[in-house]
């Protein structure tokens, strides 16, 4: 079984290496095992035992779900019956009989290899199946080239490695993955002191927007901040397949709270993230919160468990990426732009501009990367919980 299994690797490799239908035959397997008859350009190797590779403790391939997306293809049946090979290759037990006839995976051979983005932390695998050794863990965002599908599996080559992963945690480059986050950059280059209720059916009347803080040491205004992190993290969001609807992408604009809410509203956005930086008259305050509504909000309570389960991913991800101080998860009803929400919804506060080194910091653009890689793992986290 371990032998068949293997040889059946080995002659799919041969055939992602450009060798053919013709090289399915017998004769490849002449020159055994160890040494495959392979082009000079595909330094393929088939695993020493699959069976001895560790097992995933997290294997993404439980659940199957949808089937690869129709390919022009080119099928080849690799049929494989364990007499085709010499002697000296059987083990004792490795021949079983039942064995024997069991057929042998089927490989669609694309027409030009393909290259795909993995969606996720995905198992590289010696087989088309879960039962395939985990050759290795490819982490989220890894490019891969495509070669051919069996079944619900692709067969790809990665750093002149190949194997199979699971064509669900695939995407082309740039592919949507279903889900649109609106972002809000808070503030603008004016302020509006006008008022709108605080809420809907609301007597409480608020700013329309306020003009932020600004930093000590930076002498950025904040709405300027939280417009390059926004920026950065559509553009982190949309890499990593997430549509993405901003509220804004310049200062000129004049758009109250309510105004914002309503984007992501309309949108049907399935999280509303506001990026804000804080400011205190205490100096040595520092460190990241994230707000939502309270759980008896009279606008929207009934957003409140899936906003606070938003606002703990993301400040959980934001304070692992940066090392930040985490200051928690303020839940408050006083807040416009989140008590018109419609949509699950947090306030990022990423760090204080009134902090001479927090300020500093958020100004530069390693820290800025390291803030919206956060923010965009909270979002990956709290989608996939
Ligand atoms: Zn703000």
């Amino acid at each position: 079984m371990k032998l068949r299994k293997l040889t059946a690797l080995t002659l799919a490799l041969l055939l992602l290496s450009g060798c053919g239908a013709a090289g399915a035959s017998g004769r490849d397997t002449e020159a055994g095992m160890s040494e495959p008859v392979l082009e000079e350009s595909a330094p393929v190797e088939a695993p020493e035992s699959p069976t001895l590779a560790p097992e995933s403790p997290a294997s993404e391939e439980a659940e199957p779900s949808s089937s690869a997306p129709a390919e022009e293809t080119e099928e080849i049946t690799v049929e494989i019956t364990v007499e085709e090979f010499p002697e000296d290759l059987a083990e004792d037990d490795a021949l079983a009989p039942e064995d024997a006839e069991e057929p042998a995976f089927v490989l669609e051979m694309l027409e030009e290899p393909r290259e795909m983005v993995t969606t996720t932390d995905v198992n590289l695998r010696g087989e088309p199946s879960t039962e395939g050794a985990v050759l290795r863990t490819l982490p989220r965002r890894t490019t891969v080239e495509v070669t051919a599908r069996s079944g619900d599996w692709s067969a790809v080559t990665v750093d002149r490695e190949t194997g199979y992963i699971y064509s669900s945690y695939l995407a082309e480059p740039g592919e949507t993955n279903g889900y649109l986050i609106a972002i809000d950059a808070g503030h603008q280059r004016r302020g509006n002191s006008d008022k709108e209720p605080v809420g809907p059916g609301s007597s409480d009347l608020k700013a329309k927007v306020t003009s932020g803080t600004s930093g000590v040491v930076s002498g950025w205004d904040e709405y300027e901040l939280n417009l390059v992190l926004a920026l950065k993290l559509q553009e982190e969001l949309e890499d990593r397949g997430y549509e993405v609807i901003m509220t804004r992408t310049t200062h000129d604009v004049d758009l109250s709270n309510a105004q914002r809410a309503a984007v992501a509203n309309d949108a049907g956005a399935d999280a509303f993230v506001r990026i804000h930086a804080d400011g205190s008259d205490d100096s040595s305050a520092h460190g990241a919160m994230t707000i939502c509504q309270t759980s008896a909000s009279p606008y929207n309570a009934a957003l409140h468990d899936e906003s606070y389960a938003l606002s703990v991913a993301v400040l959980d991800a934001l304070v692992a990426e940066t090392g930040c101080n985490r200051r928690g998860v303020w839940e408050t009803d006083t807040m416009s732009g989140i008590n018109w929400c419609t949509v699950p919804v947090t306030i990022v506060e990423v760090g204080f501009m009134s902090n001479p080194a927090e300020d500093a910091l958020l100004a530069t653009e390693d820290y800025q990367d390291l803030v919206v890689r956060g923010i965009a793992n909270g979002i990956d986290d709290y989608l996939q919980r």
